[in-house]
């Protein structure tokens, strides 16, 4: 089972993503801590993503199609892993599609965090303090939620005409959404 999970910056995909991991053994590929790990170990592709990462803006499609590869055509992940920040776009879209057929597999699920620009701008200020995250200020974050909102809300239309899409509300408290998100992968 491959699962994506989508939602604004700051909505909570991280948590529950990893909440889900260790309940059904699965593994997150989070392009955004894959490329900030790039980044922290000062990589050439670290030093090229380094401003774009920081201005709130998307990495080009060729970067992350290459980083997600190595771990769709990985044996150890095989129909286990989920998609937390991918794909962003319709373009990564189709060509997450192509990867899964190319290596025999599908996507069984596609989750969305519902949660509103107040709440996230107000939850991103507070993970500021805890987590140092260099693109974690207001202005970034409401450039992060419009490329969120005009890059991927098109994608998750996309995966709702499948039949994939469930969406959860995000503004209630963390156990609940747990239960619900449980209660959903459960039943697959
Ligand atoms: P995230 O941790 O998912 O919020 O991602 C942090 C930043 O990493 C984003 O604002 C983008 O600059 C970059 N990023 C993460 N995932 C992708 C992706 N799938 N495509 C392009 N850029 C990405």
């Amino acid at each position: 089972m491959n699962l994506i999970i989508f939602g604004p910056p700051g909505a909570g995909k991280g948590t529950q993503a990893d909440f889900i991991v260790n309940k059904f053994n699965l593994f997150k590929l989070s392009t955004g801590e894959v490329l900030r790990n790039e980044i922290k170990n000062k990589t050439q592709l670290g030093k090229e993503i380094f401003s774009i990462i920081n201005s709130g803006s998307l990495v080009s499609d060729n970067i992350v199609e290459r980083l997600v590869e190595t771990f769709i055509a990985d044996k150890k992940y095989k129909n286990r892993l989920i998609f937390d920040g991918y794909p962003r776009n319709l373009i990564q879209t189709k060509t997450l599609q192509e990867l899964l057929l190319k290596h025999g597999q599908e996507i069984s699920l596609v989750l969305k965090l519902s949660v509103s620009l107040e709440t996230i701008t107000k939850r991103i200020l507070e993970r500021r303090t805890i987590e140092k995250r260099t693109d974690d200020n207001k202005e970034i974050a409401i450039k992060r939620y419009q490329t969120y909102e005009k890059s991927t809300e098109p994608v998750i239309e996309y995966y709702k005409k499948l039949n994939l899409l469930k969406v959860i509300d995000g503004e209630r408290p963390i156990d609940q959404i747990n239960k619900e998100i449980s209660d959903i992968i459960s039943l697959i």
